[in-house]
């Protein structure tokens, strides 16, 4: 009944995050009712996205390299102070950015521990992370993961794992701290205001 054409555009989308099916139909349908130039601009943009934009091979942030260059612009700057604020998607990272209140350098694990998977961890990159700090070595490591249950989860294991690396006889003490009040429990960094962010990385403890 439903041509095959359509079935494979509905699956596609469905594999989207948040979307269920009855909405991968309804882009389905939207995308039939465009025309063709439309549609070429959207295939060409999804094209670029992928050729010409890189993830940070320090911090992960997608950029746009001007060259050959693997890094981002954050990490390449020689101004940044040396400490590592850990966040959980490029868009938390966008947010702190946009707010201009932290100068240090960032870490983008890539989610929450999901406690109900087989593999709880996941795609974490925990152990990129931990590299990252014995790289660095930091004066700081500022957990900013969101406030909800899985995400002080998620600090509390990141805290236990950097722990050792932190204090470890050799190297200097390395801090690890969290975002201080002002983020609501259960908030996200994504959609706090620029006050709010200011006030919880003041005071982070
Ligand atoms: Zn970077």
């Amino acid at each position: 009944m439903v041509p095959k054409q359509i079935k494979k555009v509905i699956k596609i989308f469905s594999d989207f995050p948040t979307v269920g099916e009855r909405t991968a139909t309804r882009f389905a349908l939207y995308l039939l009712g465009l025309d063709e130039k439309s549609v070429k601009e959207i295939c060409d943009s999804l094209v670029s996205l992928k050729k010409e934009i890189k993830l940070c091979s320090f911090c992960f942030n997608p950029f746009t390299p001007l060259k050959d260059e693997n890094i981002c612009l954050i990490c390449r700057d020689k101004k940044r102070e040396q400490t590592l604020c850990v966040v959980e998607r490029e868009t938390d990272l966008w947010r702190m950015e946009e707010t201009k209140k932290y100068q240090g350098l960032y870490f983008i694990l890539g989610g929450e521990i999901d406690f109900l998977k087989e593999n709880p961890l996941g795609k974490l990159r925990v152990e990129e992370l931990k590299k990252r700090v014995e790289g660095l070595k930091p004066k700081e490591i500022i957990l900013a993961l969101n406030p909800t249950r899985d995400g002080i989860l998620t600090m509390d294991f990141i805290a236990k794992i950097l722990k050792p690396l932190a204090c470890g006889e050799q190297s200097r003490t390395i801090k690890i701290t969290r975002l201080g009040r002002g983020l609501p429990t259960g908030g996200e960094i994504e959609y706090a205001d620029e006050e709010t962010i200011e006030k919880a990385l003041e005071g982070r403890r």
